[in-house]
């Protein structure tokens, strides 16, 4: 993927400052693949499913097969051929994502995948006896989410380079609590990762993914403040 291209400067000074009505935000995740602060969401197209589905069964079957054999040759060439297919698929998809967002904003918040990556791990279950039941991490960090977490990243490389293209802007935010804060009294609201709903004393009803991006968009724009915990302590939480 070439992603450089000289012909277009833009200068820092002439970056867009980031307002309520000109930005929105972005949450990235397993079941949609983007959901906007405004409630709008983009699906994992199905054909990528698909073909990730496809190419695991294929190369299972390439590692079943004894060594040698001429029709082993065949599948290798089979599995490339997909791999190449679902690269472009998957950069096409990037792009008319990335494009269909800024006709919606000039200032786009993400979340910061570094940090996010950092935050999620599950929690460790200790057995009192100085070790460690298992946590499932093994299972949450499977072939599929890992699949997709590396879409989400090169999605966002897109994503800045669409953005230094139109003039438009990218602002990376620390998604720290916005899964577990409510957007609109800021209290904390605990949820599991299979709790999709976010359900608030305050009133607040919404999909669980829309509050994180209402929320991430008010940290971008400097409008909320949640309390971090350091980070050692971050990283022992189940916050997703
Ligand atoms: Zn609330």
């Amino acid at each position: 993927m070439v992603l450089e291209d000289k012909t277009v400067p833009v200068k820092e000074d002439e970056a867009i400052c980031p307002t309520a009505e000109n930005s929105c935000a972005i949450d990235v995740g397993l079941e949609k693949f983007l959901t906007c602060d405004d409630g709008s969401y983009v699906e994992i197209p199905r054909f990528l499913r698909k073909a990730s589905l496809r190419l695991a069964r294929l190369q299972r079957a390439k590692s079943k097969f004894p060594k040698g054999r001429k029709d082993k040759q065949k599948l290798h060439k089979a599995i490339a051929k997909l791999h190449q297919k679902i690269a472009r698929q998957r950069q096409d998809f990037h792009f008319v994502t990335a494009y269909w967002l800024f006709l919606k904003a000039d200032v786009v918040f993400i979340e910061d995948l570094k940090l996010k990556n950092l935050i999620r791990r599950n929690k460790p279950k200790p057995d009192g006896k100085g070790n460690f039941l298992p946590n499932n991490q093994a299972q949450s960090s499977g072939m599929n989410k890992s699949w997709l977490d590396a879409g989400h990243s090169q999605f966002f490389k897109v994503l800045e380079w669409v953005a230094w293209k139109l003039g438009k802007r990218v602002i990376k935010v620390n998604p720290w609590g916005t899964s577990q804060y409510c957007h609109a009294c800021l209290n904390k609201v605990p949820k599991s990762l299979s709790d999709r709903w976010h359900s608030c004393p305050c009133g607040a009803e919404l999909n669980r993914d829309e509050n994180s991006g209402k929320l991430l968009k008010l940290l971008g724009l400097g409008l909320a403040s949640i309390q971090t915990a350091p980070l050692r302590e971050r990283s022992q939480r189940s916050i997703a």
